[in-house]
C-alpha cells in the first residue's frame, strides 16, 4: 500500500495497547530485510533515516525503494526523518514524500526548540505530515566511559510531566520523544525504564510517545513502557550489531575451505537472513504482530 501517515499509525497504536517499531535501516538490503520481515509477521513498521544515511544515499535513492517496496506489501509502511538538528533537512524530507519527521532541538535553549518545532510543525500540515520532538536529553552511550555511568548520569536529565504538557502545547507536535530512562546506542538490554514517569506523561500530553533507544530494554521493561503509552519503540544498535556480525563472518570465511573472495553476488543473502530474524525479534515485542 501507498506510505502512511505516522501519526495515524502511532494513534491507532495507542489506542490499541501496541507500539510500532522504529526501525533504522543504513543500507538498501536492511530497508528490504525490514519490509519482508513486518509483511511475514502482519505488522506495521517505520522506516527511519538519520542525517548521515540520508547524506550516504540521497533522498531520491531512499525514498525510490521505500516506495516502491511498501507499495508492494499490504501491510502499512510508514517513512520518517530521525533526529533532524536544522529545519532545513527536515523540509526536504517532507518535500520528498516522508510522512513524519522528528525535529530535534533539545540541545538548544527551550525557547528556540519551541520556535524552531512550531516552524517545522507548520510546514509538516501542509504535507499531511507528522512531527515527532524530544523533550529532555536522552544521550548517547559512547558519550560515557561505561555504561553504568551513563545510565546514572541520565536520571538527572529526564522529562517531567509538567515539562511534557507545556512542550506539547506550545509547539503542537504529535509525537512526543521524552527522556524516561533509555539511552541511544546501546545493544545490551540494561536500561530502567520509568513506568509511572512514562505513564504520567502519556496522560497529560494524550499523544503516542516515542521510546528512543529501544535496543537497550529488555523485553519485560518494554511491555511496561507500552502499558503506559509508548506507541513507537526506536530500533537501531541492536539490529546494527547483528548485521555487522554477520558481514564480518562473511569476510573472515575468506581464505578458508573453498572461499577464495568475498561472493559479493551472494553474500547480502546471509547477512540479510541474521538482520531479518534480529527484527523479528523486536517487533514479536511490540505485542503487535499478526
Ligand atoms: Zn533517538
Amino acid at each position: 500500500m501507498p506510505l502512511v501517515n505516522t501519526g495515524d499509525l502511532l494513534r491507532d497504536a495507542l489506542a490499541g495497547g501496541y507500539a510500532v517499531g522504529g526501525f533504522e535501516p543504513y543500507t538498501i538490503d536492511q530497508i528490504q530485510a525490514i519490509i519482508e520481515v513486518a509483511e511475514e509477521e502482519r505488522t506495521p513498521v517505520i522506516l527511519q533515516f538519520w542525517s548521515e544515511v540520508i547524506e550516504t544515499w540521497g533522498f531520491p535513492t531512499l525514498t525510490c525503494v521505500a516506495r516502491e517496496l511498501a507499495g508492494r506489501v499490504s501491510v502499512p509502511v510508514a517513512l520518517h526523518l530521525d533526529h533532524s538538528l536544522t529545519e532545513e533537512l527536515a523540509y526536504q524530507a517532507l518535500e520528498s514524500g516522508f510522512t513524519s519527521v522528528m525535529y530535534d532541538g533539545s540541545k538548544l535553549p527551550l525557547e528556540e526548540n519551541i520556535a524552531r518545532t512550531r516552524a517545522v510543525v507548520a510546514r509538516a500540515k501542509e504535507f499531511g505530515a507528522t512531527v515527532e520532538a524530544e523533550l529532555g536529553l536522552i544521550g548517547f552511550l559512547s558519550d560515557y566511559a561505561t555504561p553504568e555511568e551513563a545510565l546514572e548520569a541520565i536520571k538527572g536529565m529526564l522529562t517531567t510531566p509538567e515539562q511534557a504538557d507545556f512542550f506539547v502545547r506550545a509547539t503542537g507536535i504529535d509525537i512526543l520523544a521524552p527522556a524516561i530512562g533509555s539511552i541511544h546506542g546501546c545493544p545490551l538490554p540494561m536500561a530502567e525504564l520509568d513506568i509511572p514517569r512514562i505513564r504520567a506523561i502519556s496522560q497529560v500530553t494524550g499523544l503516542p510517545l516515542a521510546l528512543h533507544g529501544g535496543s537497550g530494554v529488555g523485553e519485560e521493561q518494554l511491555r511496561a513502557a507500552i502499558g503506559a503509552g509508548i506507541a513507537k519503540v526506536n530500533v537501531d544498535a541492536e539490529v546494527r550489531s547483528v548485521y555487522i556480525s554477520a558481514l564480518k563472518a562473511e569476510v573472515a570465511a575468506v581464505g578458508s575451505g573453498e572461499k577464495v573472495y568475498v561472493d559479493l553476488a551472494r553474500y547480502p543473502r546471509g547477512v540479510r537472513t541474521a538482520t531479518k530474524e534480529a527484527v523479528r525479534k523486536r517487533m514479536r515485542m511490540l505485542r503487535n504482530t499478526g
